[in-house]
């Protein structure tokens, strides 16, 4: 695994960090881990693992999960779509030009911005809480908590995400403040991990929302379907097309440098390289899975 980090490596100098997040910036380019678990419990891992990052877009899965276990997938896609929509990530064209304004899916931001608004609770403290506490589950990790500092950069420029909210809102489909919306959200992607609690993310997903270590069904298998099916037709931005077909494991990233890949029924990925590709994806992340879903046979397909 460390020679095919290293080999992976050099493609770092390819890609920049995002910086549109003012504290994202500050990432070292060349950093790159990755850890993949196994559901006996096993775990390799190589590169820079102790390196924490935010979760950033990959938080939108989790969220979903949440709110479509909380609130059943009636309501969910009553408000948020299932379609890719092949526009960037923080577009707000499509949702001008449909006839009603509900977001093409929960991966964008529009889309995720209406499910993030869906967690239940009477402050955002209390929002927060329970969805850090489901992820603290999920990667059993009782210290995952959110990045003070990446929040407050994002809240401070969010004026993109903002202005979805604002539209949203015009058209009912949100209906709290935008404010506290953007506070809570700002905060669900700059929650942070490493690598190793991201695989463990995703062997849950991997393994239909059962627990490796106790079998403790976390989240209905229902759940961890839909979930996967987004990270395969929209996970990975604009390129999940060609992810698929080249990779072919169900993954979400997010600008941070983060992916989080599920291989059903055999391992959860956890890989983080800031430096990111012109589609916004970790450059030498996509590398690294294509190696080893080649050598390894990982696709589904
Ligand atoms: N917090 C980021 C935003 O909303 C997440 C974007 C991403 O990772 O794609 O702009």
């Amino acid at each position: 695994m460390k020679l095919i980090v290293e080999e992976a490596r050099k493609w770092t100098k390819a890609g920049k960090v995002a910086d549109y997040i003012p504290a994202l910036g500050l990432a070292n380019p060349h950093d790159l881990s990755i850890a993949i678990h196994s559901p006996n419990g096993e775990c390799v891992s190589a590169g820079d693992i102790e390196k924490k990052f935010t979760l950033q877009s990959i938080s939108k899965v989790i969220s979903l999960a949440l709110v479509l276990m909380e609130q059943g997938k009636e309501d969910v896609f009553e408000r948020v779509g299932m379609e890719p929509t092949g526009d960037p990530f923080n577009s707000i064209a499509k949702l001008e030009t449909m006839a009603v304004a509900k977001p093409l899916n929960p991966m964008i931001n529009a889309g995720a911005l209406v499910v993030t608004h869906m967690i239940e609770g009477n402050s955002v403290d209390e929002r927060l809480n329970r969805l850090i506490s489901f992820i603290q589950t999920l990667s059993a990790d009782s210290e995952v908590n959110y990045c003070k500092e990446v929040a407050k950069s994002e809240y401070e420029t969010a004026h993109l995400n903002r202005a979805l909210c604002y539209f949203l809102k015009e058209h009912g489909v949100i209906q709290e403040e935008v404010e506290p919306l953007i506070d809570l959200y700002t905060k669900q992607c700059a929650i942070e991990m490493n690598c190793l609690d991201l695989a463990r993310i995703g062997l849950v997903f991997a393994m239909d929302g059962k627990d490796p270590d106790t079998g403790k069904q976390l989240m209905p298998s229902a759940v961890a379907r839909i979930c996967k099916t987004f990270m395969v037709t929209c996970g990975m931005y604009n390129a999940s097309g060609e992810f698929a077909i080249k990779i072919g494991i169900p993954a979400k990233s997010g600008v941070a440098g983060g992916i989080m890949g599920a291989v059903p029924g055999k391992y959860g990925i956890g890989i983080f390289g800031p430096a990111l590709d012109e589609t916004g994806n970790s450059i030498a992340g996509i590398k690294l899975l294509e190696l080893l879903s080649e050598n390894y046979r990982l696709s589904m397909f």
